[in-house]
């Protein structure tokens, strides 16, 4: 058993963060993290962010997991970072297990901040377990870490953010997107992806969903139908989209198997992607001493995943008795800076979510 001051769960922009305010309070940390890469989805994203300056606004995301990661060096507390390493299990008397390169280990932090992030959601459809359906997480894996298309012709399901960017990227990368669908009247992501995506000719159909996917071996072609105002199919509006590639976009869930296991107070609250976890201004949960940040808390955006693990780093630093005025200034100025990502009326769902977390909006 291995004892560690802080460990945090996960090397994305919320982990990251965290360890960075925690470390340089002069709290040792050990970060696992079970991908080979540090950043999370951040690894992915080639595009220029949106946000804040303090929140690295039109950096490349693939740039930002950079400096996240760099600047864990040389700082009074240190950060030991396993790459390969996954949490498997976290008990009730905080002992955490994880397969660490092969090796099975038992860690016993005395406070902990799961970053874990979220998983993709599916959608029932005839077909949809055919060679060739990939979400989107998948599609830019393939695209961005391993320079694979994923096929010539791709449909699209799902018009948030992450649909349009993905769409975006399959056309950057020389991939034909014949259509974007989405079941919502409106498209959810931002404009300015939506425009871009127009630009090309690719329409976008909202009110519309994918009936069928056909193939052999793989897909070959889907059919789609359009909604009436009930979310039921429009008799006679099939068309048939001849496609390799269906990539479905329909948002995140919170990745809480950890914290359920923990025993933590959690609440199903749709507006944060669905079973969150109760939390106090600190981010700390109904378990003391232990902390979330990022999407496991609800699904947000990397702006707020690394605010939020700031206000986790710093917490956990004052639990362990890092107590200086310097953290106390930090926090209260995080919590303003998560006041104004929150603020636009584009967030009023979130505000509405995190109020009924607990949280500080
Ligand atoms: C296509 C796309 C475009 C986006 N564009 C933007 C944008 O323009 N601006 C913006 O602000 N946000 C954007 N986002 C959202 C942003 O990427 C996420 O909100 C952010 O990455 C969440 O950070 P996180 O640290 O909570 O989680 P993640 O980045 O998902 O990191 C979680 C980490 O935890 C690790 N992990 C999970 N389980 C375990 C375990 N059991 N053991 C060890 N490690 C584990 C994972 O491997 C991962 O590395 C975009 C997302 C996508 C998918």
């Amino acid at each position: 058993m291995i004892s560690v001051p802080l460990l945090i769960i996960g090397a994305g922009p919320a982990g990251l963060c965290a360890a960075y305010r925690a470390a340089e309070a002069g709290v040792d940390v050990l970060i696992l993290e079970r991908a080979q890469k540090l950043g999370g989805q951040l690894v992915k994203q080639t595009h220029k962010f949106f946000g804040s300056e303090k929140q690295f606004a039109s950096t490349r995301g693939i740039e930002i997991a950079k400096i996240l990661t760099d600047r864990l060096e040389g700082l009074p507390g240190r950060v030991e970072l396993q790459t390969d390493a996954t949490v498997l299990g976290f008990y009730e008397d905080g002992v955490v297990t994880a397969e660490v390169r092969g090796k099975f280990m038992k860690y016993h932090p005395e406070c902990c901040i799961v970053a874990t992030g979220a998983s993709e959601k599916t959608l029932a459809f005839a077909g949809n377990d055919l060679p060739g359906v990939y979400g989107a997480g998948a599609v830019q894996t393939l695209m961005n870490e391993y320079g694979v298309r994923p096929g010539n012709r791709v449909l699209m399901i799902g018009a948030g953010n992450i649909g349009l960017i993905v769409s975006y990227q399959l056309l950057q990368a020389g991939v034909k997107v014949a259509a974007v669908l989405d079941a919502a009247d409106e498209i959810g992501g931002y404009l300015v992806h939506a425009s871009k995506i127009r630009r090309a000719g690719v329409p976008i159909l909202t009110r519309h969903t994918v009936e069928r996917a056909y193939g052999d071996e793989r897909v070959e072609h889907a059919i789609i139908h359009a909604l009436d105002d009930e979310w039921k199919k429009i008799p006679g509006s099939e068309q048939q989209f001849d496609v390799d590639v269906i990539c479905v976009a329909v948002g995140l869930s919170p990745l809480t198997d950890l914290l359920w296991q923990a025993g933590v107070d959690m609440k199903y609250i749709g507006a944060l992607g669905g079973y969150v976890p109760l939390r106090d201004a600190d981010m700390m949960t109904s378990v003391k001493g232990l902390y979330i940040a990022g999407d496991v808390a609800g699904i947000e955006e990397a702006s707020s995943a690394m605010v939020e693990g700031e206000i986790a780093g710093i917490a956990a630093a004052l639990r362990l008795g890092f107590i200086t005025e310097k953290n106390e200034i930090l926090k209260k100025d995080c919590l303003n800076q998560l006041r104004q990502l929150r603020a636009g009326p584009g967030s009023e769902k979130i505000r509405t979510g995190m109020a009924l977390a607990g949280a500080y909006v």
